[in-house]
């Protein structure tokens, strides 16, 4: 079977199959990013990125101040940490993690009373930068990918040897239920996110960029369209609202209508896509050499009393974000990012990280009512096929991830295109949770990989 897209199924602005979920963005959509109060203690995993954890440059009983790079990148695939707060590191030692696992952690007690400026950084003119030179200041500010992926950005920046890339494309469309940190940030802080876009373009060598959101979100259209001039190398563009349309794949057809082969990057079509948050933080830092400290994340769900779009310091415990904004439950009420791709967290002492961009908070009724939910044997009704993305067979797939043939899910049922977009399981009538059992079956297959 293929997994490339027909062009009888290419419809403009938007890809084939996928699904229209509740959105649910009512409860955040409307509110303004509000700053939260700095927390005594800041909890910093060490590895909060893809690649290779940060080492760190400080010892116990260390006072930093805010903006001080206090982790350096070890290589090239991995980035430095910064202070977000001016303190005193309290310990650097294993600490809990949002999945259960312990992580070698920088914990940073923070001085109460503190003004909190930001006292590191050196104005540039980005202008004057070679692609070389902005893609070592992109790594020194410890950018990485902001919707989730935590991939370093300046990675991304290394073009392939034979590629080209002409067009940059910002993915806006924050097409995960519930979710509203980018949509606010295209609304609030469009002239940086154009202005990261511009040096994105410049380090890339790219001539122009679209800067791609869903219908739903035409305000923020229009907040970008007037920081934009006539003619503007950078555009904006509202395709359909549909789910999963920020992936990689859905995003290069709806935008360019370009496919982005199996097991490529987007490279490979002469693109180089980003997310509006990772775009902003690079307007914003870039100009001023300074590093990521903190991040905008969406607070959000029927079980929280204060819902918002809330800007807080990396390593603030979801416990203190969860007692300022009134909550009374537990870790099992608690989804880290959106209900299709965010995944359960194991303790409230979890920190935010630069991946997390949504906290959705369910009541007991829903928990309930998710616990009651029985599973049935596969009816093969096709929903699932009918929802992937990319044309995958989901049925096929949870049928021989049941019998444990895992290599055989990867080398006839193209398995690794999967991004665990969590649309099969979601429609899926029997209740199977198809996207766990990929999840699993990519695991073991890197494990045997790893160790053969
Ligand atoms: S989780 Fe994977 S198999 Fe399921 S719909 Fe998404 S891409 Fe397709
Ligand atoms: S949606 Fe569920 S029941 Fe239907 S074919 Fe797919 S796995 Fe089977």
């Amino acid at each position: 079977m293929s997994t490339s897209f027909s062009l009888s199924h290419f419809l403009r602005g938007s890809f084939p199959h996928g699904i229209h979920p509740p959105e649910n963005k009512h409860f955040t959509a409307g509110k303004p990013i509000e700053r939260l109060a700095f927390p005594p203690q800041l909890v910093l995993p060490l590895s909060q990125h893809a690649g290779k954890p940060s080492v760190a440059l400080v010892r116990k009983g260390q006072e930093v101040v805010r903006g001080e790079p206090i982790a350096r990148a070890d290589g090239f695939v991995s980035v430095p940490l910064h202070a977000p707060a001016t303190g005193v590191v309290k310990d650097i030692c294993l600490m809990p993690s949002a999945r259960g696992s312990m992580i070698q952690s920088i914990v940073l007690d923070v001085y109460p009373g503190d003004p909190q400026e930001v006292l590191y950084g050196t104005e540039v003119d980005v202008d004057a930068m070679s692609p070389a030179e902005i893609m070592q200041a992109v790594q020194d500010t410890g950018l990485v990918g902001l919707g989730g992926a935590a991939f370093p950005t300046h990675v991304k920046l290394s073009v392939p040897e034979g590629c080209r890339i002409d067009t940059v494309l910002i993915n806006g469309c924050e097409c995960e239920p519930f979710l509203t940190t980018d949509h606010r940030l295209m609304l609030e802080q469009a002239a940086d996110l154009v202005a990261g876009t511009r040096i994105l373009m410049k380090a890339l060598g790219a001539e122009r960029a679209i800067i791609g959101t869903e219908e739903n979100k035409l305000d923020a259209v229009a907040a970008i369209e007037a920081v934009l001039s006539e003619g503007d190398t950078v555009s904006v563009k509202a395709v359909q609202t549909k789910y999963p349309q920020g992936a990689e794949k859905m995003l290069a057809k709806a935008l360019v209508n370009r496919e982005i082969p199996s097991g490529k990057f987007p490279s490979a079509v002469g693109l180089g896509v980003f997310n509006v948050a990772t775009a902003t933080q690079m307007g914003q830092l870039l100009p001023l050499k300074q590093g990521v400290i903190e991040r905008v994340v969406t607070v959000t769900g029927p079980g929280i009393e204060r819902p918002g779009n809330y800007l807080v310091p990396l390593g603030t415990p979801l416990r203190f974000i969860l007692e300022k904004l009134g909550f009374e439950g537990s870790a099992r009420h608690l989804i880290m990012g959106g209900p299709m791709m965010g995944g359960t967290v194991s303790s409230l002492d979890t920190p935010i990280t630069k991946g997390c961009g949504g906290l959705l908070i369910l009541n007991e009724h829903q928990l309930t009512t998710e616990e009651q939910m029985k599973r049935f044997p596969c009816i093969s009704c096709g929903a699932c096929v009918d929802a992937c993305p990319l044309m995958l067979n989901p049925c096929e797939l949870g049928r021989l991830a049941n019998k444990a043939q895992y290599e055989t899910m990867a080398e006839r049922y193209h398995l690794n295109d999967c991004f665990e977009c969590g649309s099969c399981s979601y429609v899926c009538p029997a209740a199977i949770p198809l996207v766990q059992y990929f999840r699993v079956a990519k695991s073991v297959n890197r494990t045997k990989a790893a160790a053969s």
